[in-house]
C-alpha cells in the first residue's frame, strides 16, 4: 500500500453530451495538500471535468471521491471543496469583510469567530486591515487574493480554480503565478487548477495533467513533462520546441535511433518509444538544445540566418534549413553579430534531441 494521501480522485469518470464525447473514461488521484493543474487546448474537456468536480454537471458514468468518500450524488454546496472562477464572482457591492464572510454566514458560524476568520485569512493572504475596503477599491491582483481568501476561509479540502489568471494583464498574471503558488504553500490546501496556458502550469503545479479529447495523455512533474514527454502531443504543448517530420532510419542500443529527414539527412536521437525503422515520426528539438558554431565539420545541418528576436531576457535566432525554419536559443552573453543572409552550423546533442511516434495530422 502507497502511503501517499490523496484528497481527490476519479474513476473512469465520463461526460458525454449526446454522441460527443468531452471527458472519456479518465481515472487519476491528486495528493493532498498539492498544486495539480489540468493543461490543455480550448475544448479539450478542461471545464466539464471542473463542473463534475464541482457537482454543477452531472458524470455520465463513473465515480468522484473526495477524501475516500463518493460525491456523485452530493449537492455543489455540500461538497467539501470550493471554486474560485475567471471573473471571481465577488459581490460588488460588499466590503472585503462582508464578501469574505458571506460563506461562514450561510454555514451558521458566530459573529466573534467570524471575525477572528476574518482578520486572520486576511492576513494570510497579505491583506491586513483592509476589511472594510470596497472591492471597487482593490487591485487586479488584490481581487484575486479575496476571492480565493474568501474560499479558503471555509477551509475545503480542495480548491478549484478555473483559469482565474485570465483576465489579467500579462504583467498581473506573472506576478499571480508565484502568489497563487505561495498561497497554496501556505495553507496547504490542495488546488485543482485548470489553465489552457502552459506557463502558468510548470511555475505553478506540482503536477501536471496534460488534457487532450477528454484524456489524460500524461500526468507528470512539469520537470519530466518538459524533459520526457510520452507523447508528441505533449512535447508540442509544453515548452517551445521545433519540430521536424521524418522517419526512423536505424535503431541501436539504449533506445537509440538514426533519423532520416531527407535529403540524404540522417541525424542521432533518442527513441523513448522504441519505434521500429521505418515509423513515421517527429524529431523535437528545444531551441536551448541548438547550439550555433562557426564549425561545419561538428555541425549536424547548416542553414542560413534569417531573423534574430530579442524579447529582453532571451534572444533566439530564426535559421533557415533544408528541414525547415529552427529556431535557436542564443546564450545571454555572447553579442550576435552576423548579418542576415550569412551561412550557420547548427549542432546538438543526441541526448537533446528525441524523436516521438508522429501525430496523425
Ligand atoms: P475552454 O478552454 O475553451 O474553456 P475546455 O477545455 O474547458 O475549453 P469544455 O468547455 O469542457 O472544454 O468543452 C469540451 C467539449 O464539450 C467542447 O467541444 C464543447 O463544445 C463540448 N460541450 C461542453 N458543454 C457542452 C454542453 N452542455 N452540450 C454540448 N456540448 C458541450
Amino acid at each position: 500500500m502507497s502511503d501517499v494521501v490523496n484528497d481527490l480522485s476519479c474513476n473512469l469518470l465520463h461526460k458525454q453530451f449526446d454522441d460527443f464525447v468531452a471527458v472519456d473514461k479518465l481515472s487519476f488521484e491528486v495528493e493532498s495538500g498539492s498544486f495539480f493543474s489540468i493543461l490543455g487546448p480550448s475544448g479539450c474537456g478542461k471545464t466539464t471535468l471542473l463542473r463534475m468536480l464541482a457537482g454543477f454537471e452531472q458524470a455520465s458514468s463513473g465515480d468522484i471521491f473526495i477524501k475516500n468518500a463518493r460525491v456523485n450524488d452530493v449537492a455543489p454546496n455540500h461538497r467539501p471543496l470550493n471554486m474560485v472562477f475567471q471573473h471571481l464572482a465577488l459581490f460588488p457591492n460588499m466590503s472585503v469583510a462582508e464578501n469574505i464572510a458571506y460563506g461562514l454566514k450561510r454555514r451558521k458560524v458566530g459573529r466573534s469567530e467570524r471575525e477572528q476568520k476574518i482578520k486572520r485569512v486576511l492576513q494570510r493572504v497579505g491583506l491586513d486591515g483592509s476589511e472594510h475596503k470596497g472591492i471597487s477599491q482593490l487591485s487586479g491582483g488584490q481581487k484575486q487574493r479575496i476571492a480565493i481568501a474568501r474560499c479558503l476561509v471555509l477551509e475545503p479540502s480542495v480548491l478549484l480554480l478555473d483559469e482565474p489568471l485570465g483576465a489579467l494583464d500579462l504583467k498581473l498574471r506573472e506576478h499571480m503565478k508565484v502568489e497563487l503558488k505561495h498561497l497554496q504553500q501556505e495553507f496547504g490546501t490542495t488546488f485543482v487548477y485548470i489553465t489552457h496556458d502552459q506557463s502558468e502550469a510548470l511555475v505553478m503545479s506540482d503536477k501536471v495533467a496534460v488534457m487532450n479529447h477528454g484524456r489524460f495523455e500524461q500526468v507528470d512533474t512539469p520537470q519530466r513533462l518538459y524533459a520526457n514527454p510520452h507523447s508528441s502531443f505533449v512535447a508540442k504543448f509544453v515548452g517551445n520546441t521545433n519540430v521536424v517530420r521524418g522517419r526512423i532510419g536505424d535503431v541501436g542500443a539504449n533506445s537509440r535511433a538514426k533519423v532520416e529527414l531527407g535529403d540524404n539527412l540522417s541525424v542521432p536521437a533518442s527513441n523513448p518509444q522504441d519505434l521500429a525503422v521505418g515509423s513515421n515520426v517527429e524529431l523535437f528539438l528545444r531551441p536551448e538544445a541548438i547550439e550555433l558554431t562557426g564549425d561545419a565539420t561538428a555541425s549536424q545541418i547548416s542553414g542560413v540566418f534569417k531573423e534574430l528576436l530579442f524579447d529582453g531576457a532571451n534572444s533566439t535566432v530564426i535559421v533557415q534549413t533544408s528541414v525547415g525554419d529552427l529556431q535557436v536559443r542564443l546564450p545571454q552573453q555572447k553579442p550576435f553579430e552576423l548579418a542576415k543572409g550569412s551561412v550557420v552550423y547548427l549542432s546538438w546533442s543526441s541526448e537533446q534531441c528525441f524523436c516521438l511516434a508522429a501525430e496523425n495530422n
